[in-house]
């Protein structure tokens, strides 16, 4: 009987031990599962955040942007578009407006704001006639060189002044010298929606006031597409404009407006010989005014300042 008895025991004591034993298994399983579980949990978001981060530098967004600056455009056509700066002038722009009215031309003044509040019934007959008006600043500084609210300054003044004196308000802005910066341009056309327009046909007439020079010029250097810059505020500017206008009529030219000419311009059509132009335009000297990112590099310099 004890034989028995203590076998049963024996029994009964393994069979507490082994319970007690998967109990404690099972408790701390049980207290393990739920510490892995958060673990994957917490370690998921940082792929998703990691992924959510990945198109921003894969999505290339400047490849999309619009086209904001212009020194010429591309057209299926004889067309061209002739600019008058740093008006209005008192004698020469009217002069120069009856020229284009006889030949059925019409052109694109980018006014100065000082001039346009001076002489608002020539802004009036401009329009009138069938010409686009361009803001070209208040007072014609080196805007690159100022300061953000300065600037704004001059292109918003102008922009009021050329709106009450004809009820237009311009879309294109072409900044004097064409000195403006690529974060410039960015942020005149995110402001008031301009156009940045330059020019690829410059005969220097501001410089060289000679009317034959100022034609020949002009005829040498335009083509389908052309901006031409030139100032009707000199009187041998406008007495270069008969012959000159004549004679790209003669070869078959069609003047336009400028917002007529960027809306016939689609992109170049790749040419074999894609040898890239040395810069004779005043938009690749600006580009390179672009470039001030370059600073990043200053925390490279901390010295070993280890002293105790
Ligand atoms: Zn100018």
């Amino acid at each position: 009987m004890q034989r028995l008895s203590l076998a049963a025991f024996a029994l009964l004591a393994t069979f507490i031990l082994a319970v007690s034993a998967v109990a404690a298994t099972k408790s701390h399983s049980a207290k393990a599962t739920p510490t892995p579980a958060p673990a994957p949990a917490a370690a998921t978001p940082a792929p998703d955040s990691s992924a959510s981060a990945t198109p921003v530098p894969s999505g290339t967004p400047p490849t999309g942007t619009p086209k904001i600056t212009y020194s010429q455009c591309h057209v299926d056509g004889p067309y061209i578009a002739m600019t008058f700066d740093d008006g209005p002038h008192i004698q020469n722009t009217p002069r120069l407006l009856d020229m284009l009215k006889e030949r059925k031309i019409h052109a694109t003044f980018f006014m100065v704001g000082e001039c346009v509040v001076q002489y608002p019934e020539i802004v009036k007959r401009i329009v009138a006639e069938g010409h686009e008006v361009g803001n070209h600043s208040w007072s014609h500084p080196d805007l690159a060189k100022m300061s953000e609210g300065a600037v704004h300054d001059q292109i918003q003044k102008t922009h009021d002044a050329i709106v009450n004196a004809c009820g237009v308000a311009p879309k294109l802005l072409r900044p004097p010298y064409g000195a403006f910066t690529a974060r410039q341009r960015a942020w005149a056309n995110g402001t008031w929606g301009y156009k940045i327009i330059l020019w690829d046909v410059d005969p220097e007439d501001w410089k060289i006031r000679n009317a034959e020079h100022v034609k020949t010029e002009i005829l040498k250097h335009t083509v389908p597409g052309s901006i031409i810059l030139s100032h009707d505020i000199h009187k041998t500017t406008i007495d270069a404009m008969p012959e000159t206008l004549d004679t790209l009529l003669k070869k078959g030219y069609k003047f336009v407006t400028v917002s007529e000419l960027l809306a016939m311009d689609h992109p170049a059509t790749p040419k074999p010989k894609a040898t890239p132009k040395p810069p004779a335009t005043p938009a690749a000297a600006d580009a390179s005014t672009t470039p001030p990112a370059t600073t990043t590099p200053a925390p490279a310099t901390p010295v070993p300042a280890a002293k105790p």
